[in-house]
């Protein structure tokens, strides 16, 4: 499925030729999976028109996770995205348990598996989907073996690489590849479309949009977040909001279920906050709390919050695998409390 906003985007790919190693990039939870699922969907379609055509052999092995042509490459811990992007029944129960000792990276075995597998023609006679997402995740040898088959790539195959970090992405990679920003949804196209799910029906016009924006703007989190998925921003607003009297614990606790990227997130989206009000600007991304920021916005000096800010921005480059994420998120919440005490 094809998120609205990536429509017009999705159309632009119809109308031109298809390089041959595209990489996508953008913001986290923007709908990039979902796009790019979408337009590897298209490349396999056997229809005559109004590709995806969901009628054809091709969809319907596509849509079972069955086309012999269509080589995904997830790291293990997220490769129930494929399932839950086909619909097709993930035991959530099972996945709980499991996902701890399932591995964060792509291996080396995994692109090698689908790299050698690629210098035999396509199966259904069109092209070879490669799809590797996030890219980020690729363990160092795997990037390299991926590497050398972009350096030589058969031709009948299509690389679909998807990435959050582009920063992350060996730019041997990168340079390998053409590579194309997704849109980020606009708020009112966002708006208007959370407006129509079931879980947000309740909630009226102005409080859905001032969780959007508590959402860094991404309507998919603002869903995870009202619907108690996933990773729900406000407990770690309601801790921030204590300044020197922050439970550090129960944000810590947060960790068994949440990634450090989006707590570490919070807190950078919640000190620009407190900049901006000190610099008598509105707040960005937390309207509600704006009162309350202001009444302890004078606590600390400019000086000390930039570099607090500075610090957290180097953190956040660390984040996407962290050795201690525990240890990380300790001491960076010492460190912000520390801010009001001294
Ligand atoms: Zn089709």
């Amino acid at each position: 499925m094809l998120y609205p906003w990536n429509a017009t985007f999705f159309s632009q790919f119809k109308q031109q030729s298809i390089p041959q190693a595209l990489l996508f990039f953008g913001e986290q939870a923007i709908g990039k999976f979902n796009f790019s699922m979408h337009l590897a969907n298209y490349l396999v379609c056997e229809g005559t028109h109004d590709k995806p055509c969901q009628q054809c052999q091709a969809c319907h092995w596509f849509s079972q996770a069955n086309h012999p042509d269509f080589f995904p490459v997830l790291p293990e811990n997220q490769s129930y995205l494929l399932e839950k992007h086909l619909q097709l029944e993930i035991d959530l129960d099972k996945k709980e348990v499991s996902d701890k000792k399932l591995s964060k990276f792509i291996k080396i075995e995994q692109i090698r598996d689908v790299v050698s597998s690629n210098i035999l023609g396509s199966y259904r006679g069109g092209k070879r989907i490669i799809f590797i997402y996030p890219v980020e995740s690729m363990a160092t040898e795997a990037a390299n073996c991926l590497l050398k088959s972009l350096e030589e790539p058969s031709p009948n195959v299509i690389y679909i690489l998807v990435t959050h970090r582009i920063d992350l992405v060996l730019p041997t990679i990168r340079s390998r590849c053409v590579a194309i920003p997704v849109p980020k949804p606009k708020e009112v196209d966002s708006l208007e479309w959370l407006r129509l799910q079931d879980s947000c029906k309740r909630i009226d016009r102005d409080d859905l949009g001032a969780l959007l924006t508590e959402h860094g703007k991404s309507p998919l989190k603002t869903l995870q977040a009202v619907e108690g998925g996933a990773f729900n921003g406000q407990v770690v607003i309601e801790q921030l909001s204590r300044f020197g009297d922050i439970e550090i614990s129960q944000v810590i606790d947060l960790l068994a279920k949440n990634s450090l990227i989006d707590i570490l997130n919070c807190l950078y989206r919640w000190c620009i906050d407190i900049y901006l009000s000190k610099s008598n600007l509105p707040v960005r991304y937390y309207p509600r709390w704006a009162d309350k920021i202001k009444l302890y916005q004078d606590r600390m000096s400019f000086s000390q919050l930039s570099q607090f800010i500075k610090f957290l921005m180097i953190e956040m480059k660390l984040a996407s695998h962290p050795l201690f994420p525990k240890l990380q998120l300790e001491s960076l919440l010492a460190k912000y409390a520390h801010l009001f005490k001294a």
